[in-house]
């Protein structure tokens, strides 16, 4: 996600204790514990009463850790003690970690990597605004889709996140926020990105899932209204009409970053299944069931993909489509040949597109010369 902070204005918050986490045998590779955030509001109940406790301490558990976003066994008071170790004990293990804490933004802009139970890395970055507060959450430890431009690309795929260690970044982050750990913001987390590691849309089953949690009202899930959740995807066309079909109100974001099928093949190699064609197909069935305007992603890559042909061509293949432009300046990745457009070019790009009578922005990035592009915090504590 291009949310990146200037290397001076960066401070190293102090490293939280890193909790040993036991070792496992390296032929076995079990799943994340099971948690809370797994499970819906009847798996709970059934949880709950096969520990011997009345069905009733499902609902309790789910006020501590989604309405009071308390997750310490000594702060559930309403539970008789014995019950509160045991229900906390095996239904809300640590599955996260800070391993690292970056701020920068003077402390608006947050970065949290997280160690996993079997050691795998996750980042994920909290942004607060004047009005809302936005967590860029990550579905996948690595990335599948090798996009030569984004560094999560590169290490490729470790592994899916489970529903909990998803919904579990965003709870994280919604308790730091609520003890006002963001000055100047709101000290409620209004909005959740799916744009930090990973392809949602490749480990769909436990995206839908932590969408369900993250959005059902307290004390079942955290109360987030689905508008203000957008799912970014690289084009899975299969997968966005399935979306389109969970009557769900997400956002849906498609990182587009080519008009024509030559380059995208390159930049977005998924195309090489799914061409532009069908996924502008997939964005115009997503509009039509969701009555929502999709967001086209496009980061402008200097003498890539910004040229201005390209950008008459994305405008004629937008215009009269349910669709805005959202032009993110190219983060450069460590070793990279690619560079961000000149400020000119973009605004040319953007020019062009609005003139075809297609809304467009160019997003903020919050600090424009990096620290980390998309993946970079993981990847530098794999480096150490
Ligand atoms: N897999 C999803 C979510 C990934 S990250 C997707 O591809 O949409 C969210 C956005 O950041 C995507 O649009 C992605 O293409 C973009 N991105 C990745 N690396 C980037 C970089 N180095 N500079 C700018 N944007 C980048």
């Amino acid at each position: 996600y291009a949310v990146f902070c200037l290397k001076k204005k960066m401070t190293t918050l102090p490293l939280l204790p890193v909790q040993d986490v036991p070792m496992r045998s390296p032929t076995r590779r079990p799943g994340p514990p099971r948690h809370l955030a797994d499970l819906d509001p009847a798996a709970r109940r059934v949880a709950v009463a096969e520990l011997g406790e009345r069905e009733f301490r499902a609902a309790q558990l789910s006020t501590h850790y989604f309405g009071r976003l308390v997750r310490d066994p000594a702060e559930m008071t309403d539970l008789p003690a014995a019950s509160r170790e045991r229900l906390a004990g095996a239904l809300l293990p640590q599955l996260l970690t800070a391993a690292r804490e970056q701020a920068c933004d003077g402390g608006a802009t947050r970065k949290t990597l997280w160690r996993l139970h079997d050691g795998a890395l996750v980042e994920s970055v909290l942004m607060g605004y004047p009005d809302r507060v936005t967590a860029c959450v990550s579905s996948q430890a690595g990335c599948g889709m090798a996009c030569p431009f984004c560094a999560t690309g590169q290490a490729g795929l470790t592994r899916n996140l489970s529903t909990a260690e998803i919904v579990d970044q965003v709870v994280w982050f919604a308790g730091e926020t609520a003890r006002g750990a963001l000055p100047g913001c709101p000290d409620r987390l209004s909005r959740v990105v799916f744009m930090g590691m990973g392809e949602p849309l490749a480990n769909y089953n436990r995206v839908r899932d932590a969408i369900r949690r993250l959005t059902d009202p307290a004390p079942d899930g955290l109360g987030l209204s689905q508008r203000h959740i957008t799912v970014s995807t690289v084009g899975l066309v299969p997968a966005i009409h399935r979306l389109a079909d969970e009557k769900l109100q997400v956002r849906l974001a498609v990182s587009l970053h080519a008009p024509d099928d030559d380059l995208r093949d390159e930049l977005v190699p998924v195309n090489q299944r799914w061409k532009v064609a069908e996924v502008l197909d997939a964005v115009d069935a997503y509009a039509g069931r969701t009555g929502r305007r999709v967001s086209i992603e496009y980061a402008m890559i200097r003498d890539v993909n910004d040229h201005p042909w390209r950008a008459d061509l994305l405008g004629r293949l937008l215009s009269g489509r349910l669709a805005h432009v959202n032009l993110i300046p190219l983060n450069p990745t460590p070793g990279s040949r690619w560079d961000a457009s000149p400020k000119e070019v973009e605004r040319e790009f953007a020019r062009r597109l609005r003139a075809a009578g297609v809304t467009t922005t160019v997003r903020d990035t919050r600090g424009r010369e990096i620290d980390g592009a998309c993946g970079q915090l993981a990847a530098a504590e794999v480096a150490e």
